[in-house]
C-alpha cells in the first residue's frame, strides 16, 4: 500500500528560525505538466521515504515544492561569495530553495532542497530556472560520487516541469530534489560577517557546530575548532577529488561547504589524460580551478573563511589573526597526507611500508603521470593488473618504457595488493562522453541511457558483462570537452 507522502513528511526549519537574515521565504513555482524523470529509491529509503509514494502526483508534488507539508517554511537562502577571485556581496539561491530539513530514521539530519524551481528575490539577472540536461547530469555525476565514497550532496529526484527554459536553444525544463548534510558555505559566512552583525555571525558560526561539527561545542575555542574541523574535512575533500582525477571546474566560495561535502556540479568533469592542467569550464580560461590548482584554491577559500570568523575568534583582530592562521596553515599537511594515503590506497602499498619507501614511491608515480598523461581511471586499474603480473596494459599506457619499467620493478618488489587496489580504484567513472550522451538522449525523450549509466556510475568498482564501454575512454574524435555554468 503506498500512503501519500506529503501529510507524513516533517520537515524542520532550523536554518529558516535560527538564521531569518539568511533566510527569504519563498515558493516554488508551479509546473505545467510534471513528469518524473528519476527517483532515487535507494536514497528515498536512507531518508525513510517511501518511494513509491513519491511516483504519486501527491509525491511529485513534494519533489517540486508545490506541496509543502504542513510547519514547513521553503526559503530561498542568501549568502556571498568569491566568484573567480571576485566578491559578490548578495548572491544566494536565485533559482533554489530550502524546503526544510528531514531528519532520517537514523536520527541525522538532511536538507531537502530544490534547484529550478524558479525566480527567487536572489535570482538578479537569471531566469530562476534549470534544463534537464543539467539537472540529470547533477543526479548522475553526484551518485557516481558518492559511490566512490566522495562526501557529496545527493540527488533525490529529477522532475520535468513541462515547462521550456532559453538557453541557447529552447529546452525542456526541469527541477532537481537535492539533499545535502546543509547547504551552509563559506559564502553564508562572507554575507553574515560583511552584515557587520556579530551576533548572527555566531548564531550561524553555533548552528554549523550543531549540524556539523558537534565536538567543536567543547573546545576551549569553538569557534576556532570549528574552522579546524571545516580545513581537516575540506582537506580529506580535496584529496578524494584528486584521487579519482575529478575537476569540479567552479570552486567559488560560495560552493566551498562547511560540511565537507562537494556541491554544484555545474561545470565539473572527470578527467581522462592525467594532466595537473585538466580543465573543462568555458568561464575558467584562465585555468584558476585546474585539476591541479584545486588544493591551493581551497586553501584560498578557507583563508576567507578565516577572514569571516575572525570576530568570533578574538575581540583583538592582531590577536584574531594570531589563531587563524596556524590553522589555515594546517590544510597543506592535512591535504598532503590525505593525498599520499589515498595514493599509497590506489597503488596497494602494504601498510606498514615505511614512509621513505612508499613517499619516493608515490611522488615518482606523480611525475609519471604528468609526464606521461596516461587515462587516470585506466591506468589504476592497469595497475591492479600488473600487481598481479600482468604489465603490459600499465607500459601500453607510458611511452616511457624505461622510466615505467624501473618503477614497476621498485614498487612490485614491496608487494603491492592488486585485490586492495581494485577496491579503491573505480573501474567506472561517469565519462565525459558517456554523460553526454545520456543526457542528449533523455532532452530528446529516451531515459535509457540514463538509466544505465546511473546504473554504471553507482557500481564502480565492477565492471558488469557487457558493460565494458563504461570502461574506455571517449572515441578521440571527441575531441576536447568544454563543460558550462549556470545552465
Ligand atoms: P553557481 O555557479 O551554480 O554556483 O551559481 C552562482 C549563482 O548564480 C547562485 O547564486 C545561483 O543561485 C545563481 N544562478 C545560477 N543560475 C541561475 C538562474 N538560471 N536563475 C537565477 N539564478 C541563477
Ligand atoms: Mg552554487
Amino acid at each position: 500500500m503506498s500512503i501519500a507522502p506529503s501529510p507524513t513528511v516533517v520537515l524542520g526549519t532550523s536554518f529558516a528560525r535560527e538564521l531569518p537574515e539568511l533566510a527569504l521565504p519563498w515558493q516554488a513555482e508551479a509546473a505545467p505538466a510534471p513528469r518524473l524523470l528519476a527517483l532515487n529509491d535507494a536514497l528515498a529509503a536512507e531518508l525513510g521515504l517511501d518511494a513509491d509514494a513519491l511516483r504519486t502526483p501527491a509525491g511529485v508534488e513534494l519533489l517540486l515544492g508545490l506541496a509543502v507539508p504542513e510547519g514547513a517554511t521553503p526559503v530561498a537562502q542568501v549568502y556571498a561569495g568569491h566568484q573567480f577571485g571576485n566578491y559578490s556581496p548578495r548572491l544566494g539561491d536565485g533559482r533554489a530553495l530550502l524546503l526544510g530539513e528531514l531528519t532520517t530514521p537514523d536520527g541525522t539530519v538532511r536538507d531537502l532542497h530544490l534547484k529550478g524551481s524558479g525566480r527567487t528575490p536572489v535570482a538578479r539577472g537569471g531566469d530562476g530556472l534549470a534544463a534537464v540536461g543539467p539537472m540529470l547530469r547533477e543526479y548522475v555525476v553526484s551518485e557516481a560520487m558518492h559511490a566512490l565514497g566522495i562526501p557529496t550532496t545527493r540527488a533525490l529526484a529529477v522532475t520535468a516541469t513541462g515547462r521550456d527554459v532559453a538557453r541557447e536553444t529552447m529546452l525542456p525544463g526541469a527541477v532537481l530534489t537535492r539533499v545535502a548534510s546543509s547547504h551552509l558555505r563559506v559564502g553564508s559566512f562572507q554575507y553574515a560577517r560583511a552584515l557587520d552583525d556579530v551576533d548572527l555571525l555566531r548564531r550561524l558560526a553555533d548552528h554549523a557546530i550543531a549540524r556539523h561539527h558537534p565536538e567543536a561545542a567543547d573546545a576551549e575555542q569553538p569557534y576556532l575548532a570549528l574552522f579546524e574541523a571545516v580545513v581537516a574535512a575540506q582537506a580529506e575533500l580535496v584529496a578524494s577529488w584528486m584521487a579519482v582525477g575529478f575537476v569540479h571546474g567552479v570552486m567559488n566560495t560560495d560552493n566551498t561547504t562547511i560540511s565537507g561535502e562537494t556541491i554544484d556540479y555545474g561545470p565539473c568533469a572527470f578527467m581522462e589524460a592525467h594532466d595537473a592542467d585538466a580543465s573543462f569550464s568555458s568561464i575558467d580560461s584562465g585555468g584558476r580551478y585546474r585539476y591541479g590548482n584545486q588544493p591551493l584554491v581551497l586553501q584560498w577559500n578557507l583563508a576567507r573563511l578565516a577572514e569571516a570568523l575572525l570576530p568570533l575568534l578574538h575581540a583583538d583582530q592582531e590577536q584574531a589573526i594570531a589563531l587563524a592562521v596556524p590553522a589555515l596553515e594546517r590544510f597543506v599537511p592535512a591535504y598532503e597526507a590525505a593525498w599520499a594515503g589515498r595514493m599509497r590506497a590506489k597503488t596497494g602499498l602494504p601498510a606498514g611500508l615505511a614512509d621513505d619507501v612508499a613517499g619516493p614511491l608515490v611522488r615518482d608515480l606523480q611525475a609519471l603521470l604528468q609526464a606521461a598523461h596516461p587515462d587516470h581511471t585506466t591506468f589504476f586499474r592497469a595497475l591492479g593488473q600488473a600487481a598481479r603480473g600482468d604489465v603490459e596494459p600499465v607500459r601500453e599506457l607510458v611511452l616511457d618504457l624505461a622510466a615505467i619499467d624501473e618503477w614497476l620493478a621498485r614498487w612490485r618488489a614491496v608487494g603491492p595488493d592488486a585485490d586492495a587496489m581494485d577496491r579503491v580504484n573505480p573501474a567506472v567513472v561517469p565519462r565525459n562522453h558517456l554523460v553526454e550522451e545520456a543526457l542528449v538522449a533523455a532532452t530528446d525523450g529516451d531515459l535509457e541511457p540514463f538509466t544505465r549509466l546511473v546504473a554504471a556510475v553507482t557500481s564502480p568498482f565492477d565492471v558488469r558483462p557487457g558493460d565494458e564501454r563504461y570502461t574506455e575512454p571517449a572515441p578521440t574524435d571527441f575531441g576536447a570537452y568544454t563543460t558550462y555554468c549556470g545552465t
